[in-house]
């Protein structure tokens, strides 16, 4: 029920792995401001990312 136990945790946009303390990317949505990580395979594979809160999908 509760959401807040997520905001501590990095997750991978793309992929969904636990990125804390990895040399992920971390990006602001330019849609919405919101903020979104991505690893570093995910980034080098340049997978799409989809943001949580609006949906906005990017490179
Ligand atoms: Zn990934
Ligand atoms: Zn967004």
């Amino acid at each position: 029920m509760s959401e807040s136990g997520q905001r501590s945790a990095r997750k991978c946009i793309s992929c969904g792995i636990n990125i804390s303390g990895t040399s992920a990317a971390s990006f602001k949505c330019p849609e919405c401001g919101s903020q979104i990580y991505r690893c570093s395979k995910c980034r080098k594979q340049s997978n799409l990312y989809e943001c949580n809160d609006c949906g906005f999908t990017g490179p």
